[in-house]
């Protein structure tokens, strides 16, 4: 990504969007230079990290830029069937959960490698790779429900308040501040940088585990499939440390996450007819290129080694 075409569209992109008159935005204009101050004081900031100054509007029309952004760098993986697939679970499960106001999109990212992440908005990727290994419709839906529960407590939104504080969007609203904005551009720089800046923190993804766990069970899916994908995962890192390592780098799987996952579980009242798996995730699942390195096969392969 060139770094001037990048802050000309990131100052386009975002004034086009964001409104000028501080009366569209979540906060008057009273406490605006007050959180101004609060935001980019150093050391005085802690306490109002969480502000989520964003509107909702203000809220996606970043995320749509941020998946503007995104999608130069990416391939979309396009096979109708399986996108119509992924699609359906994700407006099923977005429908269940606690921000259901707002429109999700998800696409599927055409690559091997096992992620998948939300940016604001409602926004979502998953990428192919991910659907490839797991096992069951309700693992990723699991998955999705997490990226959905980023979207629903507004991570994103806040981690993006907390690195760039309201000072710089004002610049780039302004073209006033052209450093901040150059600061803001280089943070920028492609999926990585995006990615980077929407750095969720542990108790974040403590909180996202524990609304997929119950968008799950809302939604008519076994909530165990949020275990079980995290375990498969915790396994695959064990045998093989650092096939996973831009998942682990975003998402960090963990004994932790899988005990809190189960405990909730436990806790819950038995529900039941819920979903574990379907003849169409297995169907979508099958028809996928095959991995390269597929990390589950390699590990049945050195089983049958030891065995014989
Ligand atoms: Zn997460």
């Amino acid at each position: 990504m060139k770094l001037h075409a990048l802050i000309r569209h990131a100052i386009k992109g975002v004034s086009r969007f964001l409104p000028l008159k501080p009366s569209a935005w979540s906060l008057k204009p009273s406490a605006w230079s007050l959180s101004f101050l609060l935001l980019t004081a150093p050391g005085c900031g802690s306490a109002f990290q969480n502000i989520n100054i964003l509107s909702d509007a203000d809220e996606i029309a970043l995320g749509r830029e941020f998946s503007r952004e995104i999608e130069k760098e990416i391939k979309l993986y396009t096979d109708p069937e399986a996108v119509r697939y992924v699609d359906e679970l994700c407006q099923t499960l977005a429908r269940h959960s606690t921000r259901s106001n707002i429109q999700y999109y998800i696409k599927v990212v055409d690559t091997d490698e096992v992620n998948a992440f939300a940016l604001p908005g409602g926004y979502l990727y998953v990428n192919r790779g991910l659907i490839s290994i797991a096992g069951t419709e309700s693992e990723l839906a699991g998955v999705i429900a997490h990226e959905i529960a980023h979207v629903a407590a507004r991570h994103g939104a806040k981690a993006l308040t907390r690195q760039l504080g309201l000072e710089i969007i004002l610049g780039m609203i302004s073209g006033r501040n052209p450093s901040g904005v150059q600061r803001v551009a280089s943070q920028l720089a492609g999926v990585g940088g995006i990615l980077s800046m929407l750095h969720y923190s542990r108790q974040a993804e403590r909180e996202a585990d524990a609304m997929a766990v119950v968008n799950l069970r809302e939604a008519g899916y076994d909530p165990g499939g949020v275990t079980l994908f995290f375990e498969k995962l915790l396994e695959i890192n064990d045998r093989e440390p650092g096939a996973l390592a831009t998942l682990f780098a975003t998402h960090p799987p963990s004994r932790e996450r899988v005990e809190n996952t189960r405990k909730q579980i436990a806790a819950l009242p038995v529900l039941d007819g819920l979903t574990t798996d379907s003849e169409r995730f297995q169907q979508v699942r099958t028809q996928l290129p095959p991995l390269k390195d597929n990390p589950l096969e390699k590990d049945e392969e050195e089983h049958s080694v030891h065995e014989n």
